[in-house]
């Protein structure tokens, strides 16, 4: 029996070793049940493309002589190479987690290949061991829903942000100091990251494109936006000479807007040349269906006033220059009125950064803040209905210092909020219910109150995102 037991363990090791093990799963397709197997690698569960194609309606060609599969449907051409962990959706590289390869005369994909070559939603139940496929070609017109993070890079004192998109797309904003860019290189590796799309370089100070050489060193950048703004640094030169090496495609910032899937990334700042090198920081935008991020690198004030024009409303503010009280001006915040902040900043930096002043300010309107000073990387993830944030580390903020004491005679307040249904800022373009907490936080001098939402609208003003008037 012994003997038994031992000869049937080497036959599995073999089977391991040379047909990968098939595994029980049960695929079904719109509702129905395929007769196929399934097999895993490396923990990623591999399915037979040809089977599940054509369930989804797909024609699909082998080419023996290239080794090459290529799928067809509704305008949609994907091609895989066997051995290779590029595929080609409509000629744009869609990246494997495995490569594609032949199991028993089956073409084996990952499983997340059919959802991103074929658009079609994925549902595996560990429990019964069960693989759900629909197509989405019921309902053509609604958005696919799409994931998006945003990885906060903890990069000590400095900002490195790197976004993760749909469809193998990757954006990065600022790679920390000189000292950190191999730091952002293998968090990028360890993401799978190929290339970059576009590399934001928010501003020349070192703190933010310190780290770039390494970027472009590790990676192929295919757009480069800056603030076209030079500086006389070092830094600075070992980034601008990395940037002509790389070859890419280096613009200003100037309002470029691009889409991935069912997210727009816009950049709106700088709109003038400033004299302080923060303010001519890129100010950027992420919208996606169950978020929007801004990005506002060390804007202070002055620029923020610059941009109040556009829709800044977003659900999570990375706060400019780090918390600096001279950044997150009144109606800055009133305007972007976020339910979330990230502070880039490191542990006891010499610049006390975050301030007090800001970090008061940010609580006293309810918006919950993330430091990578205390959480280390912080990832903001999200998906269709709404965003999840996760944390490497659970620090504890302290209390920031108790609030200047009050004015002696303060002024008396304005009676805004009972004269009209709502109120707003002369600062910003928002309008709000007088309770809501951006409205308490409108300074006396700058109330306004509306009549009514028509009142409001007629007036260039815009309802706010928190409240909802
Ligand atoms: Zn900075
Ligand atoms: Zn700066």
């Amino acid at each position: 029996m012994r003997r038994r037991g031992y000869v049937l363990l080497l036959t599995a090791a073999m089977l391991f070793l040379f047909a990968l093990p098939a595994t029980a799963a049960q695929v079904f397709v719109d509702g129905d049940q395929l007769d196929v197997s399934t097999a895993t690698e490396d923990g990623t569960t591999l399915v037979p493309l040809r089977a599940i194609f054509q369930a989804l309606g797909a024609g699909v060609n082998w080419d023996g002589a290239n080794q090459t599969v290529t799928a067809a449907k509704d305008g949609t051409r994907v091609q895989l190479q066997i051995g290779q962990n590029t595929a080609y959706k409509n000629d744009k590289p869609v990246s494997l987690a495995v490569p594609g390869k032949i199991i028993q005369g089956s073409t084996m994909v990952p499983l997340r290949f059919v959802s991103e070559s074929m658009g079609a939603s994925v549902d595996w139940d560990g429990a019964t061991q069960t693989i759900t496929i629909t197509s989405t070609a019921q309902t053509p017109t609604g958005p696919v829903t799409t994931q998006t993070t945003v990885h906060y890079i903890d990069v000590g004192q400095g900002d490195a942000i790197y976004i993760e998109l749909d469809g193998n797309n990757d954006i990065l904003i600022d790679a920390g100091d000189n000292g950190y860019g191999n730091t952002v290189v293998n968090y990028l590796k360890s993401k799978d990251v190929d290339d970059i799309e576009i590399l934001i370089a928010t501003h020349p100070h070192a703190d933010h494109i310190g780290g770039l050489p390494a970027v472009f060193n590790a990676y192929d950048v295919q757009t480069v936006i800056d603030s076209g703004v030079a500086h006389t640094s070092q830094t600075y030169e070992r980034y601008w000479t990395a940037v002509k090496a790389e070859g890419a495609k280096n613009q200003e910032a100037e309002g470029q807007a691009w889409n991935f899937g069912s997210c727009s990334f816009e950049v709106l700042g700088p709109t003038n040349t400033y004299q302080n090198l923060n303010d001519n920081s890129v100010v950027t935008k992420l919208s996606c269906p169950g978020a929007s991020f801004m990005f506002t690198g060390d804007a202070e004030a002055e620029a923020e006033s610059a941009i109040l024009n556009n829709n800044l409303n977003a659900d999570i503010l990375k706060v400019g220059h780090h918390g600096s009280k001279t950044s997150t001006s009144d109606s800055f915040l009133s305007s972007v009125s976020p339910e979330t902040a990230v502070i880039c900043v490191g542990e006891g930096n010499r610049y006390e950064h975050p301030a007090d002043e800001t970090l008061r300010y940010l609580q006293n309107v309810g918006v919950e803040i993330y430091r990578t000073d205390l959480n280390g990387n912080i990832m903001v993830t999200s998906s269709g209905n709404g965003y999840d944030v996760n944390v490497n580390k659970q620090g504890v903020a302290p209390q920031p210092g108790p609030a200047p004491l009050p004015e002696p005679e303060p002024e008396p307040k304005q009676a805004v909020s009972t004269e009209g249904k709502y109120v707003g800022s002369s600062e910003s373009d928002k309008y709000h219910y007088p309770d809501c907490r951006y409205a308490e936080s409108i300074s006396t001098e700058n109330l306004i109150g509306f009549e009514d939402a028509d009142d409001a609208t007629a007036q260039g003003y815009v309802p706010c995102g928190v409240c909802k008037p």
